[in-house]
């Protein structure tokens, strides 16, 4: 993983020009089972970063993705936020680490765990989680871009028939079943818009 600060710009935009467009469908799935926000919340999320982005940029990439996760935090406002900004600042904090060959995957394993910590949740309480992990598990088996993203929409289709435990979606208990997870739907959609780049 070598990404210079112009891959990191165009990831940026690429991540908000994607939640832009599919605002309004992660509002409506946060409408069904939660508050209708999550898609506004992402978009605030992602504006603050794209806003940031050249300073961002400039950054090593340990000290950028702590930093997005720091402006994600603060902006989204929402139970996403936290999370989301937990796992940019533990990928942050792990590649600080790392030598030059650290494993990327390790270090998104380590940061997802650190999600999941901090959500108090874990495989199938229907939450962001649940894309997060088997993106995980198909980065470490080397899967290629396009394979991830296709994985990442797989299984934020699959919360769908899944109760909810966490988050406000747990309030509705069976009546949560029957509707895609705002926060699987967004972490699906980021993951696409970073594969497709990766692919080219
Ligand atoms: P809020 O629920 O505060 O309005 P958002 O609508 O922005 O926040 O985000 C909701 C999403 O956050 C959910 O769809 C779910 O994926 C995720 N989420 C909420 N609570 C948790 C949790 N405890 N653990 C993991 N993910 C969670
Ligand atoms: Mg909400
Ligand atoms: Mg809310």
């Amino acid at each position: 993983m070598r990404l210079n600060a112009a891959d990191l710009t165009a990831l940026i935009g690429l991540c908000r020009e994607q939640i832009e467009q599919h605002c309004e469908r992660l509002g409506r799935l946060d409408s069904a089972i939660g508050d209708g926000d999550h898609g506004a919340n992402m978009r605030r999320g992602l504006e603050a970063v794209y806003r940031e982005r050249d300073a961002i940029s400039a950054l090593p990439l340990p000290a950028a993705l702590e930093r997005i996760g720091l402006v994600l935090v603060m902006s989204i406002g929402g139970a996403a936020g936290p999370l989301y900004g937990t796992l940019l600042m533990e990928l942050g904090r792990g590649l600080a680490v790392g030598e030059e060959e650290a494993d990327f995957a390790a270090i998104l394993a380590q940061a997802v765990a650190a999600v999941a910590r901090r959500g108090r949740s874990g495989p199938g309480d229907k939450t962001l989680l649940d894309v997060l992990y088997p993106v995980q598990a198909e980065i470490a088996g080397h899967a290629a871009p396009l394979r991830i993203a296709e994985c990442a929409r797989n299984a934020a289709q699959a919360t769908e028939m899944m109760l909810a435990r966490r988050g406000r979606a747990s309030y509705l208990g069976a009546r949560s079943i029957g509707h895609e997870d705002p926060g699987a739907s967004s972490c699906a959609l980021l993951t696409r818009a970073i594969c497709l780049y990766f692919k080219e």
